[in-house]
């Protein structure tokens, strides 16, 4: 026998085997793993939901460089608890009430770990079946939910800002200017400025959107709003009809239903009839307030949404599904596909037009099984199950814009429709509001209370600025908030107003 055999022998009992962990430490770990998932869910008081972590204090304590040899799971799993858990902000918490409050549901977890057990690429149907045609499947299962059109067909992508820039992709294909051939700079005819409307309330992703597509931000016009923060339809029909008459091209209109700030909803009806009558595509941003039209007596909030040409909802958000899962909904799944898809030869299939395959519509070639966690949600809850969640967070919300109403010293500054309040602390003693330093004040105080109320880590709340100032948003989402969690914010709220305004206001 030669020398190098002999060696390679030797070495085989000094490194480690090669492959993956061992089904036995897989199957340990794992129940390791769900023991302290399982804790950390059941016992959210232990950790301060927004975290009081400084920057680059978490990176200090992690090793700059990687390790040359591998490490135990025990060490690993260690550092997750001791070092990394406490740097995050929990927005699985129940009291996180900032932004829009998100669940992983259990069911959903599950999801997600079993997709990344499978590990397939949902690129072709082919390479995912069941996962192409789950897709398909859950989706309907939603819509029937919602109560939208059969006609509505969908896709899913990971957040609503892809989705709304695949619509607004499909929108312009529609215009059939040989953009996706000719592009839209160098052209021997140069083409007029293309416009996308959409209130002065939407959110940032529209822009980010028009950016992306080449289409400047120019290209987005921002319509004002009513006392309620609802897109003004006439403003909308003025816009276009000057518009045309300077010789621009209105293609698209983007309404809200659940604006980001206030959770207002745009007159959806009358900006579809302005979009029929100007042939312009309608893309619904209903990120949040989408998934409140499960609950039966709520789906008013989509009044008029059976006419859009798209409509973008976020299951990650307010339906219990872990991040990330976004619904794009499309009348003309062929718009899209025409905007996008490409086959070089080595992905060419047997089954070609038969099939779906996730590819052609959109810019990103792999795609997550993301359609089993939602499959799962929807199945482990139910319709109804779903449905008395968002139902008892909207009472939560109402409970608690009625303490604010009640009170003297605070005011209510928006309508509640959905489950999130926009609110200030106003002091009955003193309410002269047209001298503009007692205005910056009370913008001061507020923000001053809430960075307080979140500091005690036992609540975190954002906020937005609001015709009359500042004003701190409480939303109400997460699968494990309870009445006790609301109370306790409330408290907090009162508490840290107090000493705010001790010898202040
Ligand atoms: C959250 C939200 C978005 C952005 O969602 P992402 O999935 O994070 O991109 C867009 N529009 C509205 C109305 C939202 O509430």
């Amino acid at each position: 026998m030669s020398k190098v055999a002999s060696e390679s022998i030797s070495d085989a009992t000094e490194t480690p085997p090669l492959g993956d962990m061992s089904a036995e430490d897989f199957r340990r770990y794992g129940h390791e793993l769900i023991d302290w998932i399982s804790d950390y869910l059941a016992h959210p008081e232990q950790h301060a939901v927004l975290s009081s972590v400084k920057p680059d204090e978490f990176e200090a304590q992690i090793p700059s460089a990687p390790p040359a040899t591998g490490e135990s799971m025990e060490a690993i799993i260690a550092d997750v608890d001791k070092l990394v858990t406490p740097a995050l902000t929990h927005w699985n918490h129940p009291a996180f009430f900032a932004y829009f409050s998100i669940s992983a549901s259990a069911p959903g977890i599950f999801g997600e770990l079993l997709a990344s057990a499978f590990n397939v690429n949902q690129m072709l149907w082919r390479t995912a079946p069941a996962a192409t045609e789950l897709e398909a499947v859950t989706l309907s299962w939603l819509r029937q939910m919602m109560n939208l059109p059969e006609e509505f067909d969908g896709i899913i992508y990971d957040t609503a800002s892809i989705s709304t820039m695949h619509a607004l992709a499909a929108a312009r294909e529609k215009l059939n200017l040989r953009i996706r051939e000719d592009g839209m700079t160098g052209r021997e005819t140069p083409l007029p400025l293309l416009r996308v409307y959409a209130s002065e309330q939407t959110h940032s992703s529209i822009e980010k959107a028009v950016v992306a597509l080449g289409l400047g931000q120019r290209a987005l016009r921002k319509t004002p709003v009513d006392e309620n923060y609802r897109m003004n339809a006439a403003a909308l029909a003025e816009a276009i009809a000057e518009d045309e008459r300077a010789g621009a091209l209105p293609f698209c209109v983007v309404a809200t239903v659940g604006t980001t700030s206030t959770t207002s909803i745009d007159p959806v009806r009358e900006i579809a009839e302005i979009c029929k009558r100007h042939n312009l595509w309608l893309h619904v941003d209903a990120a949040y307030g989408g998934s409140a039209a499960v609950v039966p007596e709520m789906r008013f909030i989509l009044d008029g949404c059976d006419a859009a040409d798209s409509l973008v909802t976020n299951p990650h958000k307010w339906l219990f599904v872990p991040i990330d899962c976004s619904v794009l909904y499309c009348r003309q799944m062929e718009v899209l596909r025409q905007a996008f898809s490409l086959v070089p030869e080595y992905l060419r299939t047997a089954e070609g037009e038969e099939v779906r395959n996730g590819m052609d519509y959109g810019i990103q070639l792999g795609r997550r099984f993301r359609s089993l966690k939602l499959w799962m949600v929807m199945r482990y809850f139910g319709h109804e199950g779903l449905a008395r969640r968002i139902r008892e967070h909207c009472r939560l919300a109402r409970l608690f814009a009625s303490w604010i109403e009640e009170s003297e010293d605070w005011q209510l500054l928006a309508p509640v429709p959905f489950s999130l309040v926009c609110f200030r602390f106003r002091p009955a003693q003193r309410q002269d509001e047209t001298d503009h330093d007692y205005r910056t004040h009370l913008d001061q105080s507020n923000e001053a209370i809430m960075h307080r109320v979140n500091r005690t880590g036992e609540a975190y709340l954002s906020h937005t600025v609001l015709r009359e100032g500042f004003a701190m948003r409480l939303a109400i989402g997460n699968i494990r908030t309870t009445e006790t969690h609301v109370r306790r914010a409330w408290e907090l709220l009162i508490e840290q107003a107090a000493h705010q305004s001790k010898g202040n206001l």
